[in-house]
């Protein structure tokens, strides 16, 4: 038997951390309770920050005022109650030139945490306290216990008091993992001149380099390694992806120049904008091939996306197919289906079964909220190839309805909408095309990590005859809100219209209806004393919600009090004012979607954001909406502000691969894996002379990667 050659991912992964002589079982339990479970874990958690021993600082020389990390062993420390009754943790630490009194208020544990003998970097402001130098609540991390000896540059890893993991314990597990990987090193999955060309460093040294970093340069220079392959596995399993599918034969040849689509087109009260014009062109020319459709469409607010998706909906129908619109919720959904039976009410398919020879489009609508026999009869009518177009939320396609023959489905999405899915709307051997619409639009770099295996269209241009809106944020004075109301009176005045949009309520559509029903009732006995209020929210039954909008568009009411329902579809243009309580709980997207109900058409338009933000998070939030309308510059922030995680969601395929990269800030770095991927399978489409990378990618998209590399 040869030499086995250096170790894969997939083989660290299959080594549990049990295997390391200094795992027992408690710490085999402690670890898993942080999601290390094998020698890969382990080697892929890592270190938070690094401290520089050279850079210490002496506490002799430390003066009142100075901010410092000092390196010292806990020589003495005791806990006790203070007069005033606060819990106080009192430490004297020596470093070999002098003490220093470290002092926490409130951190009783740190008793423990720090006993005598234990050696710790200490971080933070000294200050002259009781004829003495001290520091208070400093950050603390435990470096050494006695007698261990670590480098220069020592890491600290994430750490978890409450699964007593220590970010020494971590470190020894570390070393040892490393001591014993030694000897075959670790496989790579670049090749050599890909890797020199762009400086980087190989896999074998940039993990010792980011766990064991002997200068600094070391550790960044591994992060950027590591960073790079996360990005690049992502990029070649998307890439590769959007190829297979673009190879696949099993799509519709639809017929994309027929008169209904004309029809829709000319009929329409406005001529199409440049960048619908194109998206259309672009969705037009998916679907005439014979490879599905798997198309992304992007637009701000206001940008015009419905007449698209009805354009590709459409095309379905007048070659006899069927087109579904999905939503992701109730309300939207019914949202989408009035908007959609009001712009398609003209239109008529060619059919047999009448004496003119056609009929009227049919479009249904199926939520949870349709009643039975309304289910059986438009389900019958899918299924007979009757119904033209259903509107409905995602519970459509989990195999509730049978089309006869679904030809294009148009995804409004929150979320990633995934293979999954995908694969459940495929017909009896035909797969219908897919175009999947976002409700917000998402920065460039999310888009490729998110949805980087789909084509884009976007729209950029807003329609004509948008007006700006005014957005200040007001505080909680009365005297300032005065101000706002003032405003919705005069416009009111004017003949103009306004909303007032209700706070989200914890807890059920509700209680949060209750809330709106109440707040209609104070406004109406003060503050809009004397105007034509309506009220809508989600619980009314739809066609009271029918009948409140319809009093609303037509000018019967003057101003609407509404939950987030409005957020989308809700379309006056002589709406001019917006007053938004509570503005600090909603999301930045959610605001922008909210604001865009105002500012189309009526007249420069205000938008009052009613907000006390009492978190940094929450301020910058109002202070980007009220600084810009633009949705994708927004989209931008708000990424910025709360992290891709948090945006799109921790569990959206690729970013849990994600450990080091991070978006925005490694924008440059997912450009260039891009075009790396695309480079790689350029040259080797089945990635059979990269078996290593291959075997990587098919790890980290787990089964739904089988048909990727066939050949
Ligand atoms: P989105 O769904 O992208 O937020 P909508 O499709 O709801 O936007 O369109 C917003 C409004 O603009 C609607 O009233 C729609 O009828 C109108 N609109 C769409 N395209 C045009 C256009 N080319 N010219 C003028 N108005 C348009
Ligand atoms: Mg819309």
């Amino acid at each position: 038997m040869g030499r086995p050659g250096p170790l894969t991912l997939r083989e660290l992964a299959a080594h549990p951390v049990s295997e390391l002589r200094a795992v027992g079982p408690k710490l085999e339990a402690s670890l898993a309770e942080v999601e290390i479970r094998n020698i890969l874990d382990l080697l892929q958690h890592y270190p938070r920050r690094y401290h520089d021993r050279t850079k210490r600082a002496e506490i002799e020389e430390l003066k009142a005022g100075d901010e410092a990390t000092v390196f010292a062993e806990v020589k003495k420390i005791r806990g006790f109650r203070t007069r005033q009754g606060r819990a106080m943790v009192e430490a004297e630490v020596f470093d070999g030139s002098s003490y220093l009194r470290v002092v926490f208020f409130n951190q009783r544990w740190r008793e423990k945490q720090l006993p005598e003998g234990t050696e710790a970097a200490f971080f933070g402001r000294v200050e002259y306290r009781r004829s003495r130098l001290q520091m208070t609540n400093p950050i603390v991390d435990i470096l050494d216990r006695v007698g261990e000896n670590t480098g220069a540059i020592v890491p600290v890893y994430p750490q978890s008091g409450k699964a007593e993991v220590f970010t020494w314990q971590l470190r020894k597990l570390v070393a040892a993992c490393l001591q014993k990987t030694k000897p075959r090193g670790f496989a790579e999955p670049l090749d050599p001149q890909l890797l020199d060309d762009r400086g980087l460093v190989d896999r074998t040294r940039a993990y010792r380099g980011i766990h064991r970093p002997e200068a600094h340069d070391d550790h960044r220079r591994a992060a950027e390694r590591l960073k790079f392959d996360e990005f690049v596995r992502m990029q070649v399993g998307l890439v590769a992806r959007k190829r297979a599918l673009e190879q696949e034969q099993t799509g519709i040849r639809h017929a994309v120049d027929g008169p209904l689509v004309e029809s829709f087109h000319s009929g329409l009260p406005f001529a199409l904008t440049g960048d619908q014009k194109r998206a259309i062109d672009e969705i037009l020319r998916d679907l005439a091939a014979s490879a599905p459709m798997h198309r992304l469409l992007q637009g701000d607010v206001g940008s015009g996306k419905t007449v698209v998706a009805l354009s590709a909906l459409l095309v379905a129908v007048q070659g006899g197919y069927q087109g579904a619109l999905m939503a992701p919720t109730e309300v939207l959904a019914e949202q989408h289906y009035l908007t959609s039976r009001g712009l398609l009410e003209e239109l008529s398919v060619a059919s047999e079964a009448t004496l003119v020879g056609e009929r009227p489009v049919r479009v249904e609508l199926m939520t949870n909220r349709t009643g039975a026999a309304e289910r059986r009869r438009i389900a019958d009518g899918l299924h007979a190839g009757e119904v033209d177009i259903v509107v409905g939320t995602h519970a459509l396609i989990y195999g509730e309805v049978e089309f006869g023959r679904l030809g294009v489905a148009v995804v409004d999405e929150q979320h990633r909408f995934g293979v999954e899915q995908r694969a459940l709307l495929r017909g009896m051997g035909e797969e219908p095309d897919v175009l999947v619409m976002t409700a917000t639009p998402i920065p460039r770099t999310a888009a490729m990590l998110v949805y980087g295996d789909l084509d884009k269209s976007e729209l950029r241009e807003m329609p004509p005859g948008r007006t700006p809106v005014t957005t200040e944020v007001i505080g909680p004075s009365p005297m300032e809100r005065t101000t706002a109301y003032e405003r919705l009176r005069t416009e009111v005045e004017a003949g103009r219209q306004a909303y007032v949009v209700c706070p989200l309520v914890e807890g059920s559509a509700r209680t949060e209806a209750k809330a709106a029903t109440e707040e209609l009732e104070r406004l109406g006995a003060e503050e809009l004393a004397g105007l034509r209020l309506g009220l809508l929210h989600g619980q009314l039954p739809a066609r009271e919600k029918e009948a409140v909008m319809d009093a609303f568009r037509s000018g019967a009411l003057d101003v609407l009090v509404a939950t987030t329902v409005i957020e989308v579809g809700v379309d006056v243009p002589n709406a001019t004012v917006m007053i938004v309580e509570d503005a600090d709980r909603f999301g930045l997207s959610q605001l922008h979607q909210l604001r865009g109900r105002i500012g189309r058409g009526g007249g420069e338009s205000w938008c009052f954001l009613f907000a006390d933000p009492s978190t940094p998070e929450a301020e910058a939030r109002m202070e980007a909406v009220a600084g810009s309308t633009d949705g994708f510059l927004l989209a931008e922030r708000d990424l910025e502000i709360r992290g891709a995680g948090e945006v799109f969601g921790e569990r959206q395929a690729g970013f849990s691969d994600l450990k080091l990269g991070r978006i925005p800030r490694d924008e440059p770095i997912v450009l260039e894996a891009r075009a790396v991927a695309e480079h790689i399978l350029d040259g080797d489409p089945t990635l059979s002379d990269h078996a290593q990378l291959r075997e990587e990618v098919e790890d980290l998209l787990g089964d739904a990667v089988e048909f990727l590399f066939k050949s």
